[in-house]
């Protein structure tokens, strides 16, 4: 902790804040001030509450209790399973506009983003209480004779999450919905800086009538992290967040047998091809480059301007820019909120500075708001870089801030091979008029996530998202078909029924098809 975080700490010690209880066995488990840690409300700088700081011991009771709840889980039968995603769905709906306030309140985006990041949380859960259809196998009658042969897909046991703070509701309702559908029981360890979403979530499985021990929420940090990817209890982890983590639960959970998947790091570019409606362009980079201050791994935040487009669209983002509101999340009206934590605005301000000095054109300057408009919030401008080029830091790596750089490409041919040889692969877009180069960029590009003339191209609740190459560590993506087989085992059956009474001649040739 910097000592900033614990000067303003100290300044409003009094009176006591809420605090947070990890949620074990159905019920909360409450802990002493001194093993929480503070929540910012991000547009105040104000702590507004504390978050409990779990390590192995509240891991290992999770894990027990998820551990004594599998069995009866796994085998309640599918359509009770789905009445109570039935139910929890209900709550969520009913709930919704209360849970998008707490996310503004600790995260900083605006209510309207927040709330759409529930609703589209809830399709996810939405998706999963059809399980009985997702959880089919494939019976096939007559392989050979008198011989069937079908699959199914049993739960792997206890299953975890670990999840990033810049989508509290949203992400860990991509990877729960789908694991406790499949029959596996499950252990959450959200973000420490946005964990309000979860522990509303906590109680309404809780209301909707979900058996104890089958959601577990646990708090903390590294060392709670560090408890799930090695307890032998836990068989498979969703890890959603930086590269450099997600790497450390990708290699140390599949050495210790586990199933894991590690959604990671981004930098997206979109592609604006000369023949682009420019105007639907210019507030798709505004919006994917600012919204949620650039705080989403989907941001296209990176622009690549195909032959003469960046001088058409500079002047048209530039209008847009100066017509962006700033502010309080809470506020209507405001287009942008903070940055979630004061550090991270640090970092991020470092990011310009270092732009500045490899020689990016900076056409905006987002540094000096904070210092204008208010001096506790987490508050930054926004910043648009132009003729940002391939040998840049800025161009390589993560800011995660609301820093857009533009990048200048003579054909489709050079943004194509600039998009391609990328490490990042989480998400790309076109912006094009032309059906055929929509068509090319599509079957060509190599990014998971396409959008065609859409922004922020995150797929329908039902289907799997995930990225490629340092977006992503492992085989399958979250959610989905591809969520459906990473929470399950699937078994292949051979079956033979001889009519009665008769028998075949013993044969030791390997069994065929007759
Ligand atoms: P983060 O990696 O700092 O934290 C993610 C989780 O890991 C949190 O629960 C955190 O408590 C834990 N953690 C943090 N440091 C740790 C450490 N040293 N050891 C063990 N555990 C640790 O990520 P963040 O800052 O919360 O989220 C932003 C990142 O998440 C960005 O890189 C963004 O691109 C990524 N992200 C990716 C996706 C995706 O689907 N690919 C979606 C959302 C966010």
């Amino acid at each position: 902790m910097t000592t900033d975080v614990t000067q303003r700490e100290t300044a409003t010690q009094s009176p006591p804040l809420p605090i947070l209880s990890h949620w074990i066995d159905g019920r909360p488990v409450e802990v002493l001030p001194e093993q929480t840690g503070p929540v910012f409300n991000p547009a105040t700088g104000k702590v507004i509450g504390r978050v409990p700081r779990g390590g192995a011991a509240e891991v290992d009771a999770a894990v027990r209790a998820a551990r004594a709840a599998f069995p009866a889980w796994r085998d309640r039968p599918l359509i009770a399973r789905s009445q109570v995603f039935f139910a929890f769905r209900e709550l969520l709906w009913q709930r919704r506009e209360e849970m998008a306030a707490l996310i503004t309140r600790e995260h900083g985006k605006t209510y309207l983003d927040a709330l759409a990041e529930v609703e589209r949380g809830i399709e996810t859960v939405e998706f999963a209480c059809g399980l009985p259809v997702h959880l089919a196998g494939l019976n096939t009658p007559n392989v050979s004779t008198k011989v069937d042969a079908f699959t199914l897909r049993q739960p792997l046991g206890v299953a975890a999450g670990i999840t990033p703070f810049n989508f509290p509701a949203m992400v860990p309702m991509w990877i729960y919905p789908i694991a406790i559908a499949c029959g596996n029981t499950f252990i959450l360890k959200p973000s420490s800086h946005t964990p309000g979403a979860v522990q509303l979530q906590a109680e309404l499985w809780k209301d909707a009538g979900l058996p104890d021990g089958v959601f577990n929420v646990v708090y903390g940090g590294r060392e709670a992290v560090k408890a799930i990817v090695e307890h032998p209890g836990v068989d498979a982890i969703q890890f959603v967040g930086s590269t450099a983590v997600g790497r450390y639960v990708y290699e140390t959970g599949t050495k210790l047998g586990k199933r894991v998947g590690a959604y990671t790091s981004a930098k997206n570019a979109m592609v604006v091809l000369p023949d682009a409606d420019m105007e639907l362009a210019a507030d798709s980079a505004v919006a994917s480059g600012y919204g949620s201050a650039g705080e989403r791994c989907m941001a296209q935040t990176l622009l690549i301007a195909v032959g003469d487009t960046g001088d058409r669209l500079r002047p048209l983002m530039l209008e847009r820019i100066a017509n962006l509101k700033v502010g309080p999340g809470m506020e209507p009206g405001v287009d942008m909120g903070p940055l979630y934590s004061a550090e991270h605005r640090t970092s991020v301000i470092q990011w310009i500075d270092k732009g500045i000095a490899e020689g990016a054109e900076l056409v905006v300057d987002g540094r000096p708001f904070h210092h204008r408009e208010n001096t506790d919030g987490f508050f930054l401008g926004v910043t648009l870089f132009d003729n940002v080029t391939t040998e840049m830091e800025i161009y390589n790596e993560e800011i995660f801030g609301p820093v857009l750089g533009m990048v200048r490409a003579k054909t489709y041919e050079e943004a194509l091979s600039l998009v391609n040889s990328h490490k990042y692969a989480n998400g790309t877009a076109i912006f094009t008029t032309d059906g055929g180069a929509a068509r090319r960029f599509k079957l060509e590009v190599d990014v998971p996530m396409i959008g065609v003339n859409v922004p922020i191209p995150v797929p329908a609740g039902y289907l799997s998202f995930g990225g490629a190459k340092e977006s992503a560590i492992g085989d399958l993506a979250m959610r989905g078909e591809d969520g459906i087989r990473f929470f399950t085992k699937q078994k292949m059956v051979t079956e033979r029924w001889p009519e009665p009474g008769r028998r075949g001649a013993l044969s030791l040739v390997f069994p065929g098809n007759s």
